[in-house]
């Protein structure tokens, strides 16, 4: 994308984000249509785009993470019940030291985790200041703002064919929304601790610092539909 373009986008990015106040004031769902038209024109710099793909990367990762946290909260209880029932009905001894060792190192893991969460939020912000002067950035906050935008049908089949939760009557993905979290909700990851159940899967998935890949490209080419859908559904929508 042209020097030029981009000089022109950023030189004049108040009367931009003024111009899709106004057309948001009077049209809500132009205001979009606006971004994505100045996101086509004007473009990214090379390491916009790669801030972006890291932003993405990292919002991915910590939707694992906070599933990863569900189940290490879950399975806590779960063993911290064990050795206190255990006080009552005389736990063996072998079986005591054995819950007990498991209790400790999922607490331990527990706190890395949240360690984890803590260092990918940061990074998430870090690359954002990268790129959220540009009308993609606005689009995507707006996209996400919105209570329940992840349950769009289109994500909601990539759950279903994927085996998550909105395959079943859980309703796990639509009780995960809420007040002020709408910008990180998501549907079942290979974490999803419901899902593991139904897989009698015992241990949440990988080394917690293996890489989280994008399953989707940022900037699809034309013939990539599936990533095209997914920047129109996490992106674009309105
Ligand atoms: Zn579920
Ligand atoms: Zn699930
Ligand atoms: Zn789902």
């Amino acid at each position: 994308m042209g020097h030029r373009k981009l000089k022109f986008r950023d030189d004049h990015h108040r009367f931009w984000f003024r111009l899709e106040l106004k057309v948001l004031k009077n049209h809500p769902s132009a205001a979009q249509k606006v971004r994505r038209v100045l996101h086509e024109k004007l473009g990214l710099r090379e390491q916009e785009w790669t801030a972006l793909k890291e932003f993405m990367t990292n919002h991915e990762a910590v939707g694992v993470i906070s599933q990863r946290h569900e189940w290490f909260l879950k399975e806590c209880a779960r063993l911290k019940k064990i050795l206190d029932d255990g006080n009552n009905d005389g736990l063996d001894p072998d079986e005591r030291s054995r819950v007990s060792t498991a209790y400790h190192e999922t607490v331990i893991e527990q706190r890395e985790n949240a360690d984890e969460w803590t260092n990918r939020v940061r990074l998430l912000w870090r690359t954002a200041c990268s790129f959220q002067h540009t009308p993609i950035a606005r689009a995507l906050y707006e996209c996400r703002k919105k209570e329940g935008w992840h349950m769009h049908p289109w994500l909601v089949q990539q759950c279903k064919l994927a085996g998550g939760c909105c395959q079943r009557e859980c309703g796990c993905c639509e009780k995960r929304r809420g007040a002020g979290i709408s910008f990180w909700v998501r549907h079942c990851t290979p974490a999803c601790h419901c899902c593991m159940e139904h897989l009698d899967i015992k241990r949440p998935i990988g080394p917690l610092r293996d890489t989280v890949k994008l399953c989707y490209n940022v900037r699809p080419p034309e013939d990539d539909v599936f990533s095209n859908q997914m920047m129109e559904v996490t992106v674009w929508h309105s």
